[in-house]
């Protein structure tokens, strides 16, 4: 077993001494970015912020977008802000010295906002016994009514929330600076990145960028340490891959997020991915294999090669990864080495597979060349 376990490293030392792809992992907890970090992951390509504003920190949430005044939502985030720097520096110490990318909250907010259904059953039972009721219910009501969405995966998401909910940026920002801050006096080396989530237009991403700025800016002034914090986008709209070279003035980094980009540009939804008609449509031929697992590469691919060449031709030295779920399969490894990215980004446990695969990528393109 020892001498099995022994190969085994060897032949993930070759695959890290041929790859040029980077590997990363998506990890949103310190507990899953210490695990990606022993699979071999060189820092994290995603870290989603959504499950931290669910459980107990739900009613904050709440509170912050429905607020009735600004003092309300305020008083919200205010609570918010020392529970996101806790988060971000418990992942930053799991990760220290390597760059950790901490994505924008990006919720479809029919997950955060209570059910409206219930709120209305429970609302008319009362009014139907001739009681009035529950004050709160009814504010709730007309708030979530006033919010409701048709299609909330295609509605007030990702950058969108962060430029309507007035402090939610600001205070996402400035608990990642402030945790920078506190691993440095602690003698640790983080390296954040700020990622913005579901940007069609550059002026999305300077909008945000702008309130980023001036965030990162104060707190070295408080601090008088220099926050040294690279801020990107998630490029996963087709909008944003046609446009990435006026984006990329705005962005240091891009990275692709290929489970919305697959949605948006095939027009089905991911969270269908299980229904009966989505199995019945794969049996049809119509795909080789599902564009959710093994990336596209005549629609989403082409896309994704726009998009570099684009980003590139603005800013030779933009830094590229995708962290949708293909940047863990192994067919999609190899595209994108061949799309020239510099990392892929995957949950902890595909780490190994994506090593090796940009390890057998890069190899093959060396064999090619040699027999070409
Ligand atoms: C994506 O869309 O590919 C992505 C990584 O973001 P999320 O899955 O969180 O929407
Ligand atoms: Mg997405």
């Amino acid at each position: 077993a020892d001498r099995l376990v022994r190969d085994v490293d060897r032949l993930m030392e070759r695959a890290d001494g041929l790859r040029r792809l980077e590997v990363r992992a998506n990890a949103d907890t310190p507990e899953d970015a210490a695990r990606a970090r022993r699979f071999g992951a060189r820092g994290i390509g995603l870290c989603r912020t959504e499950h931290m504003f669910l459980g107990e920190r739900r009613a904050l949430v709440e509170a912050m977008i429905l607020a009735r005044d600004d003092a309300e939502r305020e008083a919200s985030l205010a609570a918010l802000l020392p529970l996101q720097r806790r988060d971000f520096a418990g992942i930053l110490a799991a990760m220290d010295g390597l760059p950790v990318t901490i994505r924008l909250l990006d919720p479809p907010l029919h997950e955060f906002l209570p059910d409206r259904t219930e709120l209305a059953v429970r609302v008319a039972s009362e009014r139907a016994v001739g009681r009035e009721p529950d004050a709160r219910d009814t504010a709730l009501l007309s708030a979530v009514t006033r919010l409701h969405e048709q299609n909330p995966m295609l509605g007030l998401r990702g950058v969108r929330l962060g430029l309507v909910v007035p402090g939610l940026v600001a205070m996402q920002v400035r608990a990642v600076a402030e945790a920078v801050v506190e691993r440095v006096r602690a003698g640790g080396n983080p390296r954040a990145q700020i990622m913005v989530p579901l940007v069609d237009a550059v002026e999305e991403l300077r909008l945000v960028r702008e309130e980023v700025d001036r965030v990162l800016a104060r707190v070295a002034e408080e601090s008088g340490l220099a926050v040294d914090c690279p801020v990107g986008t998630m490029i996963e709209l087709p909008r944003a891959a046609l446009t990435a070279g006026r984006i990329a003035r705005d962005a240091e980094f891009f990275s692709f997020g290929t489970n919305d980009l697959t949605q948006t540009t095939w027009g089905f939804s991911r969270d269908d991915v299980e229904a009966e008609f989505f199995s019945a449509y794969l049996e049809k031929g119509v795909f080789e294999a599902s564009p959710f697992e093994t990336i596209d590469r005549e629609g989403v691919g082409r896309l994704v090669e726009i998009a570099v060449a684009e980003g590139r031709a603005t800013r030779p030295d933009l830094e590229i990864g995708v962290c949708g779920e293909h940047g863990g399969d192994p067919e999609s490894v190899h595209f994108f080495h061949a799309a020239g990215l510099d990392y892929v980004s995957c949950s902890p446990f595909r780490v190994p597979v994506a090593r090796l695969e940009a390890g057998r990528a890069a190899l093959r393109e060396v064999l090619d060349s040699d027999t070409r």
